[in-house]
């Protein structure tokens, strides 16, 4: 029987395991994102450290004054001040807490630390760049590396302030500018400022019982203390190390503890879906073959393709599979899908999609040696209801001697001694612990205090629902633009979206100068509609209730539909800011440049 014969009953009864497993969860963490905490201070700073900062030297306080401030010095500014750059802005300045630009690619350093989309995609301005990666997906150094380059070839290391984080952004109305202070007792002022603090760029700690007792090293996977574990992990060879957490990061980061600590336990709540990563050299003869233009080109199909529904995606070639590529069955499969009724259609994707789970199962099956180990990988959820893993390597360090998988059963490490983690009445004696435990979620602009007109707090503006005109404007806050933010299209390649939102803001500000204005804000009417659109969009399935808590869906929490992601397609979403970029004056209001009085 192919697996397109299989009865209905067999899906429901694995949706119905589905939502066991999701119940288990919430019933274990009813507290949802509560259970976590990112105010690393008193006794967990140690997790919020720079271990790559080296020494930072003392410097007197600036005090200036610039057209455009970035707080954050990762892709979002990246792109954005290159594009800035090519409409002739010099007036720039780029605020940011670590000690060189990269953002994530900076703080994770983690041995193993790759990026699961391939590489032709997401690092971007390659052709502006001249540069072609060496394989189909590029590590953590070779993308930080990309990264330095562009800083480079665009001027940027001038007018970036490493090693400060701002800690208020407030607007003056009389000046039309922003004051900004700093942990460094800075006072700057900027026309313009483009929140670039990153989607996923603050550590976050599970709030485990006794945590701050444990007698060994410790620390998160985004702040990796190489002065312990050796360059190479060579200083593991004597020591019993832990990981708390099991996704993304922490994938990549098992094969190479497993190969050099003396013994590893690996504590899972819940397991990734891990798929095959089809990896290789870049051909040269392709490489050479690509037209000036090449990448746009590329990004332009991939706007297109997120029209599709996944498992046309999947058939495409689009997301790697390991239950098997596109074939004849499939396709003949999805001609059918054409002529169904919606809840016919609903059905068919559901089973589809749990069929390629099930091809995730039977890979986990034919890699893993011993039976409850390789029971205790396997992922009950719906395929993208936790963010999908892709590593040769993740599944056969489980066959080594020196790995033991510790499952939690979805309870996850409630208990830590002075020793270690304590789970199932057994205790864990540890050197090691590594927090693999993940990072605030897009939360980006509002981190410090940004205080917009008439005094407003813009997270009390929230309280009462995200209210955003594409994530990127909020009215009440002139010339404050946010990146990578809620209310935004959301993509599995993260770049290809920065780079959306910044040649949006570019072209906002390069129309505020060229038309003299002094500052722009969207208009009610136009945030309104937006602010609508989000919610029609997250209204349209039972996706976020469904699914295994994460951080895709808050944790479980039943939160308003407007304080997410905008869920339409991608393509929609540069398409809408471009349709608002056509009517400027009709969705924008706009100050007069002889409003603004001369700060002092
Ligand atoms: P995640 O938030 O994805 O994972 C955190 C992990 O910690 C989960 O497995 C979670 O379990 C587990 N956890 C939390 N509390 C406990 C506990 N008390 N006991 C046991 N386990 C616990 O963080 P990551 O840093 O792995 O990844 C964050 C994101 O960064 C990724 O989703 C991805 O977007 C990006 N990234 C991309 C990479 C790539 O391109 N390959 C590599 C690394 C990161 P549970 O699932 O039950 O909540």
């Amino acid at each position: 029987m192919s697996r397109y014969e299989k009865p209905q009953s067999f899906y429901d009864d694995v949706k119905r395991k589905f939502a066991e497993e999701r119940d288990a969860r919430l019933a274990y963490r009813p507290e949802g994102t509560a259970q976590f905490t990112s105010d690393l201070d008193g006794k967990l700073n140690q997790y919020a450290i720079d271990p790559f900062a080296g020494d930072v030297k003392a410097r007197e306080p600036i005090n200036d004054e610039v057209e455009v401030l970035f707080i954050g010095g990762g892709f979002s500014a990246l792109l954005t001040s290159a594009r800035l750059r090519e409409k002739g802005l010099e007036s720039i300045q780029i605020v940011e807490r670590g000690g060189d630009v990269g953002g994530t690619w900076y703080w994770n350093r983690y041995p193993g630390v790759a990026c699961d989309v391939v590489s032709y995609d997401y690092l971007p301005l390659l052709d502006e760049m001249d540069y072609m990666p060496d394989k189909q997906y590029a590590r953590g150094p070779e993308i930080y590396s990309h990264c330095q380059a562009i800083a480079r070839k665009y001027d940027l290391y001038g007018i970036a302030v490493f090693n400060t984080t701002v800690t208020s952004t407030v607007w003056n109305k009389d000046e039309q500018l922003w004051h900004l202070k700093t942990d460094r007792g800075d006072h700057m002022r900027a026309q313009f400022v483009i929140c670039a603090n990153g989607t996923l760029s603050k550590p976050k700690l599970s709030k485990i019982s006794g945590m701050e007792t444990f007698a060994g090293h410790s620390f998160h996977s985004s702040r990796w203390d190489y002065d312990y574990t050796g360059k190479h992990l060579e200083n593991l060879h004597d020591k019993v190390v832990g990981i708390i957490g099991t996704g993304a990061s922490a994938v990549q980061v098992v094969p190479e503890l497993g190969k050099t600590a003396r013994e590893l336990f690996v504590f899972q709540r819940t397991p990734s879906s891990i798929d095959i990563r089809e990896d290789g050299p870049t051909d040269p003869a392709w490489a050479s073959s690509l037209a000036p233009g090449w990448q746009a080109k590329r990004r332009e199909e991939a706007i297109a393709m997120s029209e599709l529904p996944l498992v046309q995606r999947v058939l495409a070639g689009k997301v790697p599979t390991a239950a098997g590529q596109a074939d004849d069955d499939w396709a003949k499969e999805q001609a059918k899908i054409t002529m169904m009724s919606r809840e016919e259609k609903i059905r068919a994707q559901e089973n589809a999609n749990i069929d390629y789970m099930m091809g995730i199962h039977r890979r986990i099956d034919s890699i893993v040696k011993d039976k409850a180990t390789a029971e205790a990988l396997k992922p009950w959820y719906m395929f993208m209801c936790k963010r999908p893993c892709f590593h040769n390597d993740y599944l056969p360090t489980f066959n080594l001697p020196n790995v033991h998988l510790i499952d939690t059963h979805g309870k996850g490490v409630t208990l830590i001694t002075p020793e270690g983690p304590t789970f199932g009445g057994v205790d864990y004696k540890l050197d090691l612990l590594i927090y693999a435990t993940g990072f605030e979620v897009q939360k980006t602009g509002t981190y410090n205090q940004i205080i917009g007109q008439g005094g407003l707090d813009i997270n009390d503006k929230y309280s009462s629902g995200i209210r955003t005109l594409f994530g990127i404007h909020s009215l009440g806050y002139p010339n404050l633009f946010v990146m990578g933010g809620y209310q935004a299209s959301f993509q599995f390649n993260l770049t290809d979206m920065l780079q959306s939102q910044g040649d949006h803001i570019a072209e906002c500000i390069n129309y505020v100068r060229n038309n003299r204005y002094r500052a722009i804000e969207p208009t009610e009417a136009a945030e309104e509609s937006w602010v609508q659109e989000v919610i029609r969009y997250r209204g349209k399935t039972s996706w976020n209730e469904d699914c295994t808590p994460g951080y895709y869906n808050f944790e479980g929490e039943s939160n308003r539909r407007q304080d997410g992601n905008y869920n339409g397609t991608f393509r929609s979403y540069v398409q809408h800011m471009r349709m608002a970029r056509e009517r400027m004056e009709d969705n924008f209001s706009f100050t007069k440049a002889d409003r603004a009085r001369k700060s002092s």
